[in-house]
């Protein structure tokens, strides 16, 4: 246990006998090198290839998430068509009765592939990255030549079979002035019954394996103003969402941190270590998983992070008493990728929130999240605003 955290003693939980969703991150391994990725090794990393979990490993896990009760898991990378064994893997999954959610870049999706998406269907729609609306663009982002027109093919597999999949980008700098572009294309497409989503502030790795890999990502991100104008773009549909939402989760949370659904939809990475959550990698909180430790134990285990609370005074003075919480991305995850710890406040993120809460007038230009009390009465003042523009 980190030792920024101390743990509230509680009576031992029963073992867990439900599991929501399983996170199993098939390889970390990616034919494209994005300049914001967060995980990525080479496709062709023999070490990394060597240390995945065998085929017979996945089913197992697979197996033991199905006991459980899960009902759903998501297969994600790095790349996770890249494994030769991805066919074998998913129709297991799906003869398990498990819905499967498959997040990929669209560029290894062969015709062989989509045939089997379109004769025996994931039960979820497939979600497809797009970093680009045309070579260039596209490529300057996966730094990868070739990639375009893979992913473009990808795609047009998919639409042949009537296979349904959605498009989300990750907005950068290379790519940001053809978001307008971007959502009217998504608009043309099939599975698309609402707009694309964005990821605009992008996460550190969550590995914290390479200050340079982090310095570059810094570089990328879109400073909050910006991001601010990108999310107001319609601004009363904004106002409205963002008011409806803060009227159900505004308000300072006291000093538990985790108010999330980590570690009950857990995360296996490529390597068979559990973990809370994909962004969690908290060394106290991986379970490599074994003949004798079960998804079960580990399930068990995470009951334990509900009782664990900050002890870290900028965080007591901050984010515990802060009504912007519920809005801002600073969590355990993000905090431990930027600062090796689970409670520190994240500077970027604390700006983000700011940057809203202002704009929607729930804070005065000098005023700070921490130093409000009655949020309440802001959120209704400005739903009544919302309601009347
Ligand atoms: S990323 Fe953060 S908020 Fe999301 S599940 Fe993990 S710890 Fe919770
Ligand atoms: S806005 Fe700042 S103080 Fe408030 S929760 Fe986020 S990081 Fe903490």
């Amino acid at each position: 246990m980190s030792e920024f955290v101390r743990r509230v003693t509680r009576a031992p939980r029963p073992l867990a006998s439900r599991l929501n969703q399983l996170d199993i991150e098939l390889t970390e391994r990616c034919p494209n090198d994005c300049v914001h990725c967060w995980i990525k090794r080479p496709a062709h990393d023999a070490d990394a290839r060597r240390r995945e979990m065998t085929t017979e490993q996945v089913k197992d896990v697979l197996r033991q998430a199905a006991d459980l009760g899960c009902l759903q898991v998501r297969l994600t990378g790095g790349e996770p068509l890249l494994r030769p064994d991805f066919e074998e893997i998913y129709v297991f999954a799906r003869r398990l009765g498990l819905k499967v959610w498959i997040f990929t870049s669209g560029r290894p999706i062969t015709p062989r592939l989509a045939d089997l998406f379109a004769r025996m269907p994931p039960l979820r729609v497939i979600e497809i990255t797009v970093y680009g609306m045309r070579r260039e663009t596209y490529e300057a982002v996966t730094r990868a030549p070739g990639s375009y027109a893979q992913f473009r093919r990808g795609l047009e597999l998919l639409l042949e079979r009537k296979v349904p999949f959605v498009v989300k980008s990750a907005v950068l700098p290379q790519n940001k002035h053809e978001i307008a572009e971007f959502e009217a294309w998504a608009k043309t497409l099939p599975g698309m019954t609402r707009p694309p989503g964005h990821a605009m502030f992008l996460d550190l790795r969550a590995r914290g394996d390479a200050a340079e890999r982090n310095a570059l990502i810094k570089s990328l991100r879109l400073p909050p103003p910006e991001g601010l104008a990108l999310m107001t773009r319609d601004a009363a549909g904004y106002r409205r969402e963002v008011t409806r939402f803060g009227d159900k989760f505004m308000g300072p949370r006291g000093d538990r941190l985790f108010h999330c659904g980590a570690g009950e939809c857990i995360s296996i990475d490529a390597y068979g270590c559990v973990q809370p959550c994909m962004s969690l990698r908290a060394p106290e909180w991986t379970i490599p998983l074994t003949r004798d430790t079960r998804l079960a134990d580990a399930l068990d285990r995470y009951a334990g992070l509900r009782d664990l609370r900050a002890t870290n005074p900028e965080y007591l003075r901050r984010c515990a008493r802060c009504g912007l919480k519920g809005l801002c991305e600073q969590c355990p995850a993000k905090s431990l990728m930027e600062h090796g710890t689970l409670d520190t406040p994240v500077e970027y993120f604390c700006e983000v929130a700011h940057a809203q809460a202002r704009y929607l007038g729930w804070l005065g230009s000098q005023e700070y999240g921490w130093e409000v009390e009655n949020w309440k009465e802001r959120i209704d003042r400005s739903q009544a605003a919302a309601g009347a523009g």
